[in-house]
């Protein structure tokens, strides 16, 4: 075997892969970076086709490591959830996404909705909807200003619990918004029976736009079947002028990506909204 226990410790030997010894050091720091605040949240602008103002962001959470710098959460994410830090952690995120709102609803900027991305066990938590609303209360968010992202792997685990929750959200006014659209195994025909107001095409399918002809059908028929379902869309990743105009011409809502702005930081973020909010 590649670690022995001794004493209830793992003991570490030179033949251990080094990507899973770096994961066991990341999960170890986990804890420690909740307690000592080491998380920052950035922001990246939602931009609305039609006249390109920023009318949301979405929060994006970064660790900044003592040692090792800063750490995509890619990286942390999947530790996160598998140790079960993720239920602290991802609660912090709403509650920071939330604060942060307020200061800038406070300061009379323009009005934004901010979305922010829940992970799988997170969304199994039996008290998700109670968590949210207390957070929601305690910052003085209308809920109508916070979007939560799901994927489609956790629509389609548990599917009468899911539905309920779904649907508790929505009573409170809060948007739901489905990430990485496409990649998942959902059947379009969930799509109807979940109260979402949103999909988020994943960015796979924007990279090549214009350049090979099946993305362009396959983003074509998604914003036409959103549409009619009424459902809003937004497109990820967007990085070029080019992939830009032909996501306006197909009628896509929103747009997400570095041909506008990168995350930032709140204090970036702030004033990027000053300039480029909408009104
Ligand atoms: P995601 O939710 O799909 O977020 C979009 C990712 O694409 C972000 O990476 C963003 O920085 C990046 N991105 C945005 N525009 C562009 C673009 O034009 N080109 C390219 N190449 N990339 C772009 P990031 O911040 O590294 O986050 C990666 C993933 O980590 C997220 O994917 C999400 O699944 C997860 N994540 C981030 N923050 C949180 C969080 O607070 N909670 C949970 N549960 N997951 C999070
Ligand atoms: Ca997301
Ligand atoms: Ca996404
Ligand atoms: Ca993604």
């Amino acid at each position: 075997s590649k670690a022995s226990a001794h004493n209830g410790y793992l003991v570490y030997q030179e033949s251990m892969s080094e990507g899973f010894s770096a994961y066991l050091t990341l999960g170890g720091g986990l804890r420690k970076a909740i307690e000592e605040g080491q998380f920052e949240l950035y922001y990246q602008p939602k931009v609305r086709s039609m006249d390109e103002a920023t009318v949301g962001a979405e929060a994006l959470i970064r660790w900044h490591h003592p040692e090792k710098g800063m750490i995509p959460p890619d990286q942390f994410i999947p530790i996160a959830e598998e140790s079960g830090l993720i239920l602290p952690l991802g609660e912090w995120v709403i509650r920071r996404a939330c604060e942060q709102l307020k200061l800038w609803q406070d300061q009379g900027l323009p009005p934004i909705n901010l979305s922010v991305n829940l992970s799988g066990r997170q969304f199994l938590q039996p008290n998700l909807v109670e968590v949210v609303k207390q957070i929601l209360a305690d910052t003085g968010i209308d809920p109508q200003y916070l979007e939560l992202e799901l994927t489609e792997s956790m629509l389609m685990s548990d599917a009468h619990g899911t539905i309920q929750k779904l649907h508790d959200f929505r009573e409170m006014g809060v948007t739901l918004s489905i990430d990485d659209f496409g990649t998942g195994y959902s059947s379009l025909a969930y799509l109807k029976k979940f109260p979402i107001q949103a999909l988020k095409i994943d960015r796979s399918f924007i990279k090549d736009l214009g350049i090979d002809g099946d993305d362009d059908a396959i983003v074509k028929a998604t914003i036409a079947m959103a549409q009619s379902l009424n459902l809003k869309v937004i497109a990820e990743g967007v990085e070029s002028r080019n992939q830009m105009n032909l996501l306006t011409d197909y009628e896509c809502q929103e747009v997400q990506g570095y041909l506008f702005a990168k995350p930032m930081c709140s204090d970036d973020f702030e004033r990027y909204l000053g300039a480029f909010g909408k009104a």
